[in-house]
């Protein structure tokens, strides 16, 4: 574990206080959110706070005040029970309205609101740049913003709400506290000197969940892989668990160690919250009121026993909600922290942009001129001034060794990555200056690193929502990629699911199998540009063969690019790219490239000799 790259970031995450009017900012656009999704339950949400608020005062102090006077003054109490039931009545009726709303009727607004969130997030999420994945305090945030925003929100609304009920709460019985003796007001006020310690403890509890969540990020990892079927194999041979085991021990020192840092603290300004509203607000009220209504007598005017009393209940009543105040008002500045990652990430530009420009349906020469990349954590160029041309209907072969730049250059032709210098080109044109949609759109491509979703076969070829004739097209792709024949043994056919995540009866594929599948996607799509890579390095010498085959049948005036660590596939293509470093090291014909005698001749021999033996002869 990087422990001092742990503390930076925490030291750097805790130093952010966010201003006030960002905090107010961030608070309006929980509560826009919600506007968003449904008015009705944002009104329907303070109308029940002002109700419950209200009926709270009038049903306490209120009626305390009502009874003690009338005692006092010798009336009759037929007028404060009057008033008692008028308030219950009202009371019971006002809950159950509420309680029909908050349990049958809030159902579809809250689940409204709560997809008009994801939605946001999820859109978001598929416009970033890959690089954007690679960069753990964007990933950090990201993740942070996912967890956050759909909880966040909520917890917005539910702090307004209780700050609404209790400011009204406490505005009566301010008005109470006036009308007996406006010198009470200074201890009604005091808890406000005291959020500062709320605050400080709010943005400490902000601090130690910033500086865990790298740790959580090592220490679940630890705990995913240890169940995760994909790594059962490896974590059966050798023992790389006790690597891991101490990984995670390593995270129980680093969560010490951030308690260490501002457990403390958190207790300290805790202490002193509690000590402020008990020790000075409530007893420095009580003893107050009773001064003046002993010591100093109702005669002499001091106040009248029965507002003594009143005062003792309703100065808890205010400390109370007082307390709550503070506390909301706190919180309002910690929601915003969290809301500031949410916004951060809804607001980050995209570098990688598009235009509007649409592809043409049959492509055109893409063109790559003098192209440079290097990623954000490395320091060197993974591509240096590259430059070729894919015409209309040609296939190239990009060959080379690890690490030589390969899968970058695919990666960055579908636009994953902002390439700094030199650039893409279709017929002319900048990549930039076409819809990215329409952009990726014109691409059937299969990944080193494919993923199949645990969904059925269908939706995994397709990578869309099903359309008329699909079944047929997804069929045709499956023939074409050669998994046509395991799938068609599936009892449910392209409808099985794969993988058994949430089925019993899905099917768990052998890694050649699921290649076929990723690789179907292409034949099923009508894009006009397809890109593979390392398309056949799962499957056995004949079903790759017969990939081949069927690929460049199937791609018959399609531009094709790809990548295949067997040379003998750079045979079929029209064009061989070797990379070398990064940089182009020889371009041209196989045929070409045999008679140059080069690196690729070289390497091309060295793989026959594999395959035929030593000694036997390698004609290109
Ligand atoms: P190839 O496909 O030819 O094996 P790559 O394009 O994957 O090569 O990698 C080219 C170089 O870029 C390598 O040095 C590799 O370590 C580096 N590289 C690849 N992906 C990343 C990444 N996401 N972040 C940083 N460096 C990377």
């Amino acid at each position: 574990m990087n422990d001092s790259k742990t503390k930076k970031t925490a030291n750097k995450k805790s130093k952010k206080n966010l201003p006030l009017k960002r905090v107010a900012s961030n608070c309006l656009f929980a509560l826009k959110t919600v506007w968003e999704g449904s008015p009705l339950y944002l009104i329907v949400y303070f109308a029940s706070s002002i109700g419950y608020g209200l009926l709270g005062f009038l049903g306490d102090a209120y009626l305390l005040r009502k009874i003690v006077n009338a005692v006092q003054a010798g009336e009759d109490l037929t007028g404060a029970v009057r008033f008692l039931i008028v308030v219950a009545v009202v009371s019971i009726a006002f809950y159950v309205a509420m309680n029909y709303y908050w349990n049958v009727l809030s159902v579809r607004p809250t689940n409204r609101i709560t997809a008009n969130v994801e939605k946001m997030l999820f859109k978001k999420a598929r416009e970033v740049e890959l690089a954007c994945y690679e960069d753990p305090e964007f990933y950090d945030k990201n993740v942070m913003a996912m967890e956050q925003a759909r909880t966040r929100i909520w917890k917005v609304l539910n702090t307004a709400d209780n700050l609404f009920n209790k400011l009204i709460n406490l505005s009566a019985n301010f008005i109470l506290l006036i009308v007996i003796d406006p010198v009470l007001l200074l201890f009604a006020f005091f808890p406000f000197l005291l959020g500062i310690f709320r605050r400080i403890e709010n943005r400490l509890s902000h601090d130690i969940e910033k500086a865990k969540k790298p740790v959580d990020r090592r220490g679940n990892y630890v705990r995913r892989t240890f169940y995760r079927g994909e790594f059962a194999k490896e974590m059966r041979m050798g023992s790389i668990w006790r690597v891991m085991l101490t990984d995670l021990e390593e995270t129980y020192g680093e969560y010490k160690k951030i308690y260490r840092t501002y457990g403390f603290k958190k207790a300290v300004a805790a202490f002193l919250q509690r000590f402020g509203i008990d020790g000075v607000t409530i007893m420095g009220a009580t003893l107050y009121s009773v001064w003046s209504a002993i010591c100093v007598g109702y005669q002499n005017g001091g106040m009248a026993i029965g507002d003594c009393i009143v005062v003792i209940g309703s100065i808890s009543s205010i400390s109370y909600s007082l307390s709550n105040v503070i506390q909301n008002v706190a919180e309002f500045g910690e929601h915003a922290v969290f809301l500031e990652d949410v916004r951060t990430f809804l607001d980050y530009e995209p570098r990688v942009k598009g235009g509007v420009l649409t592809v043409p349906e049959d492509g055109g020469t893409l063109e790559v001129r003098d192209l440079s990349f290097g990623y954000k954590n490395s320091d060197r160029d993974a591509l240096k001034n590259v430059s070729f041309t894919l015409k209309k209907g040609e296939k190239i072969a990009l060959v080379g060794a690890n690490g030589s730049g390969k899968t970058t250059l695919v990666k960055l032709l579908l636009r994953f990555y902002d390439p700094g210098e030199g650039g893409i080109y279709l017929d002319g044109v900048p990549a930039s200056r076409y819809d990215l949609t329409s952009w990726r759109d014109s691409f059937g491509a299969v990944f080193q690193d494919y993923k199949l979703f645990a969904m059925t076969v269908k939706d995994n070829v397709l990578l869309r929502p099903e359309r008329e004739g699909d079944r047929e097209l997804v069929e045709s792709a499956l023939k074409k990629s050669g998994a046509w024949e395991k799938v068609e043994s599936f009892e449910k056919g392209i409808d099985t699911n794969l993988t058994r995540e949430f089925d019993d009866k899905g099917e768990v594929l052998s890694g050649g199998e699921a290649q076929k599948i990723a690789l179907a996607r292409i034949f099923a799509r009508e894009a006009p540009f397809v890109q593979l890579d390392e398309p056949s390095s799962a499957l056995d010498p004949i079903a790759e063969y017969k990939m081949f085959e069927n690929m460049m049948n199937a791609t018959e005036g399609k531009s094709v690019i790809f990548i295949s660590h067997r040379l003998s596939s750079a045979v079929l293509a029209d064009k061989v790219i070797l990379l070398d470093g990064g940089e182009i090291a020889e371009t041209g014909a196989h045929a070409e490239l045999m008679k140059a005698n080069g690196k690729y001749a070289q390497m091309f021999g060295r793989q026959a000799e594999n395959y035929l033996g030593k000694g036997e002869s390698v004609n290109g």
